[in-house]
Order: structure tokens, then sequence, then C-alpha cells
């Protein structure tokens, strides 16, 4: 279970439009109504409410933000774009697919592509990898749910 920023957005944009209702609650008051000055409390929550909408939007970008630098972290490289496609040979990594290099051999070093795919398997353990690693997952698993995570793009 992990928060998206997607919810913090939703949740964001519910206190902006509290803030609307509250705002036009308050601006439907005749002038000259002696109610006025016993509802200031109502007319400052008003700032309330902006202020937090605006730190829910900003805690949904920072948590944007911190996912999209989160490493694979698996054992092993793969081709960002085409996941176990590699080959080594005198200390080149060649990618089999696009044809392109890494100077070392990647295929024994830990995965260090930014996390953007959370997979789920059939007894609800979840995986977070890179879209290199998802590729052999989807090839591999059974079963597994496949989410596209919210992150930031770089
Ligand atoms: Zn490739
Ligand atoms: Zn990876």
């Amino acid at each position: 279970m992990s928060i998206s920023p997607a919810q913090l957005r939703d949740l964001a944009s519910r206190a902006d439009a509290l803030r609307a209702e509250a705002r036009a609650l308050y601006a439907s008051l005749p002038a000259e109504s002696p109610e006025r000055a016993h509802l200031q409390a109502a007319h400052q929550a008003t700032d309330w409410l902006q202020r937090a909408g605006e730190d829910l939007q900003r805690a949904a970008e920072d948590l944007a933000r911190f996912r999209a630098l989160q490493e694979c972290g698996f054992p092993w490289g793969v081709c960002p774009e085409h996941g176990n496609t590699l080959s080594f040979m005198v200390n080149v990594t060649t990618c089999r697919v696009c044809g392109r290099t890494w100077d070392n051999d990647r295929r024994s070093q830990k995965c260090r592509e930014p996390v953007t795919w959370k997979v789920t398997d059939p007894v609800g353990t979840e995986t977070l990898m890179c879209n290199g690693h998802v590729l052999g997952a989807r090839a591999a698993t059974n079963g597994a749910t496949f989410t596209r995570l919210d992150v930031a793009q770089q």
C-alpha cells in the first residue's frame, strides 16, 4: 500500500473546491448584514484552505520527484528500452536490438535505472522496477498486475 501523487493532487483540488464554496457562501451575504461580523472565522478559513491546497500540491510534486529518483536495484543490468538483450564482449556491453553500448559488463552490475513500474504478483508481493526490467517480468510472470507509477518526468 503506498500513497500516489495523484491521490495528493486529488485532495488538493478538493481543498480548492472547498475554498471556492466557502468564499462564495461568504460573498453571498449582503454587505450590510449584521451577520457578516460573526463570520470572520469562516472568511479566514478560505485562506487556510488555499494554503492547505498549495501544501498538498507541493507534497504531490515532492513525492513524484522522489519516486523518479528511486533506483530499480535489480542485481543485473538490462537495456533500458529492450530489456534482457545485452551481449558482453571485450569490455563492452551491447544491446542486440538497438546497438547501444556501455563501457563495462552491464549485466553484472546493479540496475540504476529509475523505477517506473510496480509489479504485484498473485499473492500480493509488490516489486518496483524500471522500464527495461518490466519487459522481462511481463514475459515471465503469470497473473501479475502491472501498474505504471506516477513519477515526475526527468
Ligand atoms: Zn536496446
Ligand atoms: Zn532495472
